[in-house]
């Protein structure tokens, strides 16, 4: 055996460790057939870890991902501490202080509606024949929800409150560089999205996409308010390849692209921090769209197959083993083509095979 990759598994609450135990067994199963291992440190975080020591991010799991390549991410959060004060509550306490303390500033959202679930999207069928296959790249530390000044005051008499939109050249440049490589690696085509007619910031944006763009020369660009942009995407998603944008807009637009889908249970993301020295790979941290689904958690329903492809992404980009990566997609098509349904994309057709969470990743796992 050649190739061993330490992963930190933070499998979290609600449905994130009955989803986390089938994709691990996913990843046992291409590690055999591609001829490499991992070594897997598992640790606690949001409720469980504070119904375990107090607290959502309990510094040990801080030291496991830390002694990592990537971190496999559950999901966090439920009824049961919804009450906590915010900053101690799973999501504030641990999601958002994870994401800064490794500064992952790039958050790639796949939206992908399969052939033969466009029935599961709110897109009129007749506009998404073959379903469509979009990767979201947003910039998720910077711009309008952390530029300051920001904040609340009274002026002549009423109340008025404020933020900041600002990017700095760099921050602009580093996420640029990631939606181009990912776009080398698929269509070639990036769209990248801002409001350069209005905002100062979009300009800046799009005259550093533009220079950016050189280093690509392959790499196909184009431009789109974001306006037009929301709307060309219930329209024609499946012109679409890669989409580059700001941290506001890419929260609103990816969450639009999870919804026209289909279903959260299918669709993993990545947040990536700086690339590993002297590689390629990013260090990062992947996890489902979705959230910890406590209204069917421990009942064995949920889909697994939004966390067994954030085990693709991991495998892609933190882990270098592309070939591994690429198997379990065309593994999950498979399951899917051959009718093997969540309650969450079952439709009740007499041709499908409805099955529970272990069920679909044993239909997966055939396929490998
Ligand atoms: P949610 O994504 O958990 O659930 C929304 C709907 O989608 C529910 O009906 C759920 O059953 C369904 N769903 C989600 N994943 C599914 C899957 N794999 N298979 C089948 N159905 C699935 O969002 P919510 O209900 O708004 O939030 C529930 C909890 O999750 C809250 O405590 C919230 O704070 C937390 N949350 C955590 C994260 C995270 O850990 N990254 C993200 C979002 C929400």
């Amino acid at each position: 055996m050649s190739r061993t990759h330490r992963i930190a598994i933070l499998a979290g609450d609600g449905i994130g460790p009955e989803v986390m135990t089938e994709s691990l067994r996913v990843l046992d199963a291409v590690e055999s057939k591609f001829g490499f291992a991992t070594e897997r440190s598992e640790a606690l975080v949001g409720g469980a870890a504070i119904d375990d020591g107090g607290h959502p991010l309990p510094d040990a799991t801080i030291s496991a991902c830390e002694a990592s390549d990537g971190i496999l991410f559950g999901s966090v959060g439920g009824p049961k501490w919804e009450n906590l004060p915010p900053d101690t509550q799973p999501e504030r306490g641990a999601l958002l202080p994870l994401r800064k303390h490794f500064g992952l500033f790039a958050n790639l959202r796949p939206g992908v509606c399969l052939p033969s679930l466009t029935h599961a999207s709110p897109v009129k069928n007749e506009l998404i024949p073959n379903g469509f296959d979009v990767l979201c790249v947003r910039e998720l530390t910077g711009g309008v929800y952390f530029g300051s000044p920001k904040g609340r005051e009274e002026r002549d008499g009423e109340t008025v409150a404020f933020d900041t939109m600002i990017y700095k050249r760099s921050e602009i440049e580093r996420i640029l560089h990631v939606a181009f490589t990912a776009a080398m690696g698929r269509g070639k085509r990036l769209v990248s999205v801002d409001k350069a007619n209005v905002l100062a910031s979009s300009v800046l944006w799009r005259e550093v996409a533009i220079e950016v763009a050189k280093d690509y020369p392959e790499v196909e660009l184009e431009h789109l308010y974001v306006d037009n942009a929301a709307m060309q995407l219930c329209r024609r998603p499946d012109s679409f390849d890669v989409l580059v944008t700001e941290n506001l807009f890419g929260d609103i637009l990816s969450d639009e692209m999870a919804m026209i889908s289909g279903s959260l249970g299918m669709l993993p993301s990545a947040s990536l921090g700086s690339k590993k020295e002297g590689s390629d790979l990013y260090f990062g941290m992947y996890e489902p769209s979705g959230g910890s689904a406590p209204d069917i958690a421990g009942q064995g329903i949920a889909n697994p197959i939004a966390q067994i492809l954030s085990v693709a992404m991991l495998l892609r980009f933190s882990l270098g083993e592309a070939d591994a990566a690429q198997a379990i997609e065309d593994a999950v098509a498979k399951a899917i083509d051959d009718g093997y349904r969540t309650g969450d994309i079952a439709t009740g057709a007499a041709s499908e095979k409805k099955v529970g969470t272990k069920e679909m990743a044993d239909a997966i796992l055939a396929n490998l």
